[in-house]
């Protein structure tokens, strides 16, 4: 199989099509379009207030990547370390920031810009992941929702085969694209450094960090670097800790790759891009192990029909991919002073990480302090009656036990 993947390597070791140089003219044209045009910058305003992000933080990070490539792990962390420093915006596409800041007609890469203009300090991070692992991620983010209409249990009882099936005849058309090369607004390094493991670039002063989900036992140098923090890289959000696990464990388990997708994946532009050789030929001979005979994917028609069902079948629900962090990026008092003591026990080694919701935060603050408020009126009383006290001299009162913003 060795001699086989080197074959295929030799032919596909190319640059993706896509990548372009921008004339540093029209870059300076999209900054000037933007400031020149006061409806724009009121509607680039109105999204910051969406994003809540028009706050006194002076530094802005833009999580803009693809689901399904690692990214809530990077947020959960970014927003546990680095929430008293930094805005810390998760976003994939246009898509998602009409469905959930109902923001239209703006794009991603304008809001980024339109941050540096009021001169914010902004960095752009993306991430890259292997193609089937992210294939097989994306297909078992909806399983139960969009491909198939079953609670996880009902389809624990489904024949792991019919679901491979599915799958295979559909991996053409999921998991696609790459942020950074696709869609980033800048000019790219004509070859990926393998040595040093991520790309940095800054344009329009706003830097743009590319990471390699490969290497997320190396973020934490890199990050500590370019952001200046120190962090840990938190797992969350992972396939295996939600209710479809036992299924997702057993299509892992059994999945082989039919042939002619693994020939189809190595001529992957951004695989070539973001893999050395060397990197290329692992991945593949691991999965030139688990290949199966050769089955027939949907046509282009036929998977616009099979969209079409799935689409109507869920009453055109959208399926933009909403994240369940662990943290939810709340930077309230009560979400601070819980996240910081998060931190605190991560970096002493604690693995299991409690979530941070503002409601239980809040709740959990409001009681906190009700047990120092009765603890120091407990003692009080010893000395004297409570009723002999002049409510002035109170230590505190019941506004300031709820008061956390
Ligand atoms: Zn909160």
């Amino acid at each position: 199989m060795d001699n086989a993947a080197n074959e295929i390597m030799n032919e596909s070791n190319k640059m993706p099509t896509n990548i372009k140089k921008e004339e540093n003219n029209s870059k300076q044209n999209v900054l000037n379009n933007i400031i020149n045009n006061p409806l724009k910058m009121k509607c680039l305003c109105e999204a910051n207030t969406s994003l809540h992000i028009n706050n006194s933080l002076n530094k802005i990070i833009f999580v803009y990547s693809k689901p399904k490539v690692g990214s809530t792990s990077l947020v959960t962390s970014l927003r546990i370390f680095a929430s008293n420093i930094f805005n810390i915006v998760h976003i994939h596409d246009e898509e998602m920031l009409k469905v959930l800041g109902n923001i239209h007609d703006i794009t991603v890469n304008e809001i980024i810009l339109y941050n540096k203009i009021i001169g914010k300090q902004v960095y752009v991070i993306d991430i890259y992941r292997t193609p089937i692992e992210r294939k097989i991620s994306t297909f078992f983010e909806k399983i139960n929702t969009y491909h198939y209409m079953a609670e996880p249990e009902q389809l624990e009882k489904y024949k792991i085969e019919h679901i491979i099936e599915r799958f295979n005849k559909i991996f053409p058309y999921i998991g696609n694209g790459d942020n950074f090369l696709d869609v980033y607004d800048i000019e790219k390094p004509q070859s990926f450094p393998y040595d040093k493991k991520y790309i940095s670039i800054t344009e329009n002063d706003i830097k743009y960090i590319k990471l390699r989900l490969k290497d997320s036992h190396s973020w934490e140098t890199i990050l500590q670097d370019e952001l200046k923090i120190k962090i840990k890289i938190i797992r969350d959000y992972e396939t295996t800790s939600k209710p479809i696990n036992t299924i997702y464990t057993k299509f892992k388990k059994h999945y082989k790759i039919p042939f002619k997708h693994l020939e189809d994946i190595q001529k992957c532009s951004y695989l070539n891009y973001y893999y050395s050789p060397d990197e290329k030929i692992q991945y593949l001979n691991d999965w030139y192990n688990k290949t199966s005979s050769n089955i027939i994917s949907f046509t282009p028609d036929e998977f616009k029909l099979y969209e079409y069902i799935c689409i109507e079948n869920n009453n055109h629900a959208t399926f933009v991919q909403l994240n369940h962090y662990l943290d939810e990026g709340c930077i309230c008092k009560a979400c601070q002073i819980k996240r910081n003591a998060i931190a605190k026990q991560i970096l002493k080694g604690e693995q299991r990480v409690e979530r941070i919701f503002h409601e239980e935060a809040k709740s959990e603050l409001i009681e906190n302090r009700l047990n120092v408020f009765n603890k120091i009126m407990n003692s009080l009383s010893k000395k004297q009656t409570i009723q002999q006290k002049k409510p002035n001299n109170r230590i505190t009162t019941m506004k300031n036990i709820v008061d956390f913003r």
